[in-house]
């Protein structure tokens, strides 16, 4: 697996830095896909998820 998840928003990238919030300290060792579509309604969590995309559910 290619993709990795930001250490700070655990977006999931493919590239050398998050698309979020701009870190470049990514791991590799991560589980879990969250995908948001509509960040607004995302499991109650308003303002955690503010971009669309896929998210790391744990991220170690
Ligand atoms: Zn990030």
């Amino acid at each position: 697996m290619s993709e990795r998840a930001c250490k700070i928003c655990h977006r999931v990238t493919e590239e050398k830095e998050c698309e979020v919030c701009k870190n470049k300290d990514l791991t590799r060792n991560w589980k879990g896909v969250l995908t948001v579509y509509d960040p607004e309604s995302v499991m109650g969590k308003k303002g955690e998820y503010t971009i669309p995309g896929r998210y790391a559910l744990q991220v170690f």
